[in-house]
């Protein structure tokens, strides 16, 4: 579910179309769809927010079900906006633990969900280097955006030798050539709610520009977009290849412009889409959803390796995919087959109608 005031229809059904084969290819037993608001909770006080998704959710309620449809969060969702939600849920149909995923620890959340997103970016990232002979260790990432999936893909990132060099917000980006250090933006974003130019006043290594991390120049080997759809538009994807990146994995949904994708396919750079690439949020959820169901909670290195093996298995059979079709190393087309294939062969083993 996302709340922004660029939501609309068509963002909500592009959205819901990937997320379906997104989840196929996570290979958990769940659907896919999506949902959402034009509300916009930046600036607003806690109180407004938890007002606005009660009556969202004395709505919702009617819509959803635990085997119907089970939102988790997306851009302006986090733990905040899920236990409103769930309060208000809890208030008119009693407790069902597994209607919402991405809750509290306290109230039925599973550990590693808040991390899922960025840490399966990265899992998939080592999974595509390894696959080319390549490791993280030592490379320099570019990464927009300073929400749920940047804060944690810098986490893991660093955690694997990399040095993350950016994050970003819609009005500008800090650049570090020393490393992110994702404490910081943790501490800015999820405590503070505040601004990423937040970030440069308190690290003197880092310094703040407005406008779009795409549009500056620095020197790095992987694009790791994190923000929001169509971020990285043809020219924008020029000055990634004259940088010197040759691999880009979307932690945001459709990041790049089909223009873009021309252009990095153009260039042989390799690139993770979304639906493989950030599957790692909707496993958690579906793995959130199992604890709920069995009343038991995993520990969060029990979670973290179920997630590790998932993303490994998600780049698998995105490459197995691409050769069958003589694809190469278009792991994008290699994640819409594998992806498809297995929602049309449940489809027509149900019967066409
Ligand atoms: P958050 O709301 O936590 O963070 C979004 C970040 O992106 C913020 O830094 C925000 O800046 C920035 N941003 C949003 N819109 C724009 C814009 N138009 N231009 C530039 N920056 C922008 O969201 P998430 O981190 O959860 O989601 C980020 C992306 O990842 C989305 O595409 C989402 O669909 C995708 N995703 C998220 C998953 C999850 O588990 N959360 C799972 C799979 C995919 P600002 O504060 O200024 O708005």
């Amino acid at each position: 579910m996302r709340l922004h005031p660029t939501v609309n229809l068509s963002i909500v059904k592009f959205l819901g179309f990937e997320q379906i084969f997104k989840n196929s290819l996570t290979g958990l037993p769940i659907g896919g769809g999506k949902g959402g608001s034009d509300f916009d909770p930046k600036g607003k006080s806690d109180g407004e927010v938890m007002r606005f998704c009660q009556s969202f959710m004395t709505e919702l309620q009617r819509h959803i079900g635990l085997d119907i449809d089970v939102p988790a969060g997306d851009i302006g969702v986090g733990c905040r906006e899920i236990g409103f939600l769930y309060g208000q849920y809890r208030r008119l149909r009693g407790a069902e633990r597994g209607i919402l995923t991405g809750k509290g620890l306290s109230y039925g959340g599973s550990l590693a969900r808040t991390e899922a997103t960025g840490f399966g970016l990265l899992y998939y990232t080592k999974a595509l280097l390894a696959a080319n002979n390549e490791t993280l260790d030592g490379k320099k990432i570019k990464v927009s955006g300073s929400g749920n999936v940047a804060i944690y893909a810098i986490q893991k990132a660093t955690e694997l030798g990399a040095t993350v060099v950016t994050a970003s917000d819609s009005n500008g980006f800090v650049y570090d050539p020393n490393g992110i250090d994702y404490k910081v933006i943790q501490q800015i974003k999820e405590v503070e709610r505040g601004r990423i130019k937040d970030y440069a006043d308190r690290v003197s290594t880092a310094e703040y520009h407005e406008g779009s991390v795409w549009d500056f120049d620095a020197d790095y080997d992987i694009a790791l977009p994190c923000a929001t759809q169509n971020e990285i538009d043809a020219d924008q994807a020029d000055r990634v290849i004259k940088n010197g990146a040759t691999v880009v994995a979307s932690g945001a949904n459709m990041p790049c412009t089909p223009a873009a994708v021309t252009a990095f396919s153009k260039a042989n750079v390799l690139l993770g889409p979304a639906k493989a690439a950030n599957a790692g949020g909707v496993a958690v959820s579906a793995l959130e959803m199992s604890q709920n169901s069995e009343r038991l909670s995993w520990t969060f290195e029990e979670v973290d390796n179920r997630l590790k093996d998932i993303m490994q298995n998600i780049f698998d059979e995105s490459q197995a995919a691409a050769e069958e079709y003589g694809l190469g190393k278009n792991y994008l087309a290699g994640a819409n087959i594998a992806g498809f294939n297995k929602v049309a062969d449940a489809m027509l083993a149900q019967g066409v109608i």
